[in-house]
């Protein structure tokens, strides 16, 4: 397939629209992967923040005293607490009942109403001024460019006044540093997806395209060996002409011989267009079989009829087995039907040498009628075996030839079965006989 330039071109073709649409699928899953972890992961960070602040809120409000200044009882649950202008102590070690503020990524800032601050806990942003601001939520960033969000709540002292300004806030590091490696690994992985995609298209393209490529050269094929059968008689037409026309003089004898030529031709020609006809018209299914309810047992024995003379003539013995007391009905079309047996039983005398035998046999077998042609004959070797229904085929074309066959006999008859819902099976042995089994389904009358 890759070395016919059509082909080549149209897998390449479906191949990259495979990877196209497999590759922008992959990239927007993997960024909509990437966006629902991070909102999930920054949805994890609030309610983080929002419950450490919560706690804080409410465990120190009752607290709270005087108006934009820490009570020392505040400095009791928070011992990390440093207010502005006083001696810090940091205790970190000491586990407490605010153990999340304890922690390093986290702060608390206390401000005053006009944004003063006046005591921190934790590690707040370095070199960030703290703003009181209308909004709870905030992300700074500090000069390092380290992030942090923090939530801003409104503190009342003991008595239920405005006591001032609590922000709680976190480092965004670690957040930030999961989402960088999310990202990594998404941009490594995405080529290299896309490369397995490509080369899985290139495979799946090379599949999807077989039965079109084997189409197309049993196409070639076959009209390779139309005009190949169609030239032969052509040519002996021709020359036939042309050694008419060089000759002076013929005597009607003469005349009548070259006439009758031309005639086994023309007749050997229109013969074969008939056939090719019938075989694309039953492709195309253009023939609507004009079916009507057939008695087998007729047709078989009409047919007996037909090919005994040919028999006799060949000194074969022909031997009709059928039971003529149940007659076997199948619903299909009599020409057709005719056609369909009497190619396979004309192959069977044809291939029989002389005193030969050949038998014919129609029964039913549950659904099915069967007709049976066997023959003592030359038989058919395993390799031709495959091949025999394929259009044009001969295992031996110089015999096909001379018995007036153009290897088109068993792809009609095929069809026709096929057409009938039936099939042919055969059975061979090389310079033993073989014996061809026709399955149509039958009916009851
Ligand atoms: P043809 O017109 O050459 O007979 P067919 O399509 O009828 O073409 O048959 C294809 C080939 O199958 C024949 O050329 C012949 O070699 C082989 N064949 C068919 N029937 C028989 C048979 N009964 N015994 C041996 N060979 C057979």
């Amino acid at each position: 397939m890759n070395h016919n330039k059509i082909f080549f071109g149209a897998r390449l073709h479906l191949a990259g629209w495979y990877a196209g649409v497999m590759g922008i699928i992959l990239t927007l899953s993997g960024v909509g992967i990437y966006q629902v972890m991070a909102h999930a992961h920054w949805q994890a960070v609030d309610r983080e923040l929002e419950s450490v602040a919560g706690t804080l809120h409410d465990s120190l409000e009752p607290l709270l005293i005087e108006s934009d200044r820490i009570s020392p009882s505040v400095q009791q649950i928070l011992p990390n607490l440093c207010v502005i202008g006083e001696k810090c102590e940091q205790e970190s070690s000491a586990r407490h009942i605010m153990g999340a503020i304890q922690q390093d990524s986290f702060y608390a800032l206390f401000l005053t109403h006009s944004g003063t601050l006046i005591a921190t806990v934790g590690k707040p942003p370095i070199g960030v001024v703290p703003r009181t601001s209308q909004e709870t939520w905030q992300t700074i960033e500090d000069r390092k460019g380290n992030r942090y969000h923090q939530i801003s709540l409104l503190l009342k002292n003991n008595s239920g006044k405005s006591w001032g300004y609590l922000q709680v806030g976190r480092s965004l590091a670690d957040y930030d540093h999961h989402l960088e490696q999310s990202k990594l690994i998404l941009i490594v992985s995405l080529p290299i997806a896309f490369l397995i995609v490509s080369i899985a298209s290139w495979y799946l393209a090379g599949i999807a395209m077989k039965p079109v490529y084997s189409s197309y050269r049993q196409i070639q094929q076959f009209t390779a060996d139309a005009a190949h059968e169609l030239r032969t008689p052509l040519a002996a037409i021709r020359a036939t002409v042309e050694s008419t026309l060089s000759s002076d003089a013929i005597s009607e004898l003469e005349s009548r011989d070259i006439l009758q030529t031309i005639n086994r031709q023309t007749v050997r020609l229109s013969e074969l267009v008939q056939d090719l006809l019938l075989l694309s018209r039953m492709d195309l299914q253009l023939i609507a079989l004009q079916k009507q309810v057939c008695c087998l047992n007729e047709i078989v024995s009409d047919l007996v009829e037909e090919v005994s003379a040919l028999a006799i003539q060949s000194d074969i013995d022909l031997k009709l087995k059928i039971d003529n007391e149940s007659a076997i009905y199948v619903n299909g079309n009599e020409d057709q039907l005719y056609r369909l047996i009497l190619n396979i039983l004309i192959n069977a005398i044809h291939y029989t040498l002389e005193q030969g035998k050949v038998e014919i046999s129609l029964e039913q077998i549950e659904h099915h009628a069967i007709i049976q042609i066997q023959d003592n004959g030359i038989g058919i070797s395993s390799t031709d075996l495959p091949n025999i229904f394929d259009r044009f085929y001969r295992v031996s074309s110089d015999r096909s030839r001379k018995k007036g066959g153009s290897g088109l006999g068993l792809a009609i008859a095929m069809a026709i079965a096929k057409a009938h819902g039936g099939n042919i099976q055969v059975k061979s042995e090389f310079a033993e006989g073989s014996t061809f089994t026709i399955e149509i389904p039958s009916i009851f009358c």
